[in-house]
């Protein structure tokens, strides 16, 4: 565990937290700033900056905390709405670098807005060729993080320390569980050993175009 992280620290009981609900992988709490009443964080105990640095079931307990989160909310506080979202990465606001759901219970007249109100950029290109960028990227066997892989083959290797089983990080071995977007008409099926060094030759590629874009953009505006 990060020594500095706040939520790290709530999670092991060496700091105080209004806490509204608990499973064996999830923690909500109530925000010490809250931007509306009832202003909830769910959070992962399992300390992770990124969606994609955290096994399926964890994710899965996640979104299934944030569920009964917003019921309990909903019962507790009659709210008219909610606004549900997570700040990932600094650029987006993302100031806690452990992942953290943000539950905001909406009344009407609280003057606030929708999600979409973050940011106003809309693109250059037309949508169809901005999909078609981000469908070229979506096979199955690369929906899985490095991290997620490096798990599965520590526990081929039988190489898991308990700690790692107990957070239940090793519950996606192989068939234990199936990643959240499938593509039409491809069956999901593991990545050998080839495909995924293929895979990080790619990243590394993919790594430089976006290098390049940036300078682009940099050159531009
Ligand atoms: P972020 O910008 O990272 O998505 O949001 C972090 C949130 O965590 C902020 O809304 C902030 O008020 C809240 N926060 C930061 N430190 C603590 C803490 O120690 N306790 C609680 N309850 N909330 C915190
Ligand atoms: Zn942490």
């Amino acid at each position: 565990m990060p020594e500095k992280c706040p939520f790290c620290k709530i999670i092991n009981g060496e700091q105080e937290s209004e806490k509204v609900y608990e499973d064996r992988d999830v923690l909500a709490i109530l925000d010490i700033n809250p931007s509306t009443p009832g202003h909830t964080l769910v959070i992962p105990k399992k300390h992770a900056s990124t969606v994609h640095d955290l096994s399926n079931d964890i994710m899965s307990s996640l979104f299934g905390a944030v569920e009964k989160v917003m019921r309990r909310i909903g019962e507790g506080l009659d709210p008219d709405g909610f606004n549900v979202g997570w700040n990932h990465g600094k650029i987006a606001g993302q100031a806690v670098p452990h992942l953290h759901i943000h539950v905001l219970p909406r009344f009407e007249g609280d003057k606030g807005g929708p999600v979409q109100a973050v940011v106003r950029n809309e693109p250059e290109g037309d949508l169809s060729s901005i999909a078609a960028k981000i469908r070229s990227v979506e096979k199955p066997s690369k929906q899985r993080s490095r991290v997620q892989r490096e798990v599965e083959k520590k526990e081929k290797k039988k190489d898991v320390s308990p700690q790692e089983k107990q957070l239940g990080e090793v519950d996606r071995v192989p068939g234990a569980g199936k990643d959240s977007v499938e593509m039409e008409g491809e069956p999901e099926r593991e990545a050998s050993e080839e495909e995924e060094e293929e895979e990080d030759e790619e990243d590394e590629r993919n790594k430089s175009a976006k290098e390049k874009w940036k300078e682009m953009k940099k050159a531009r505006y």
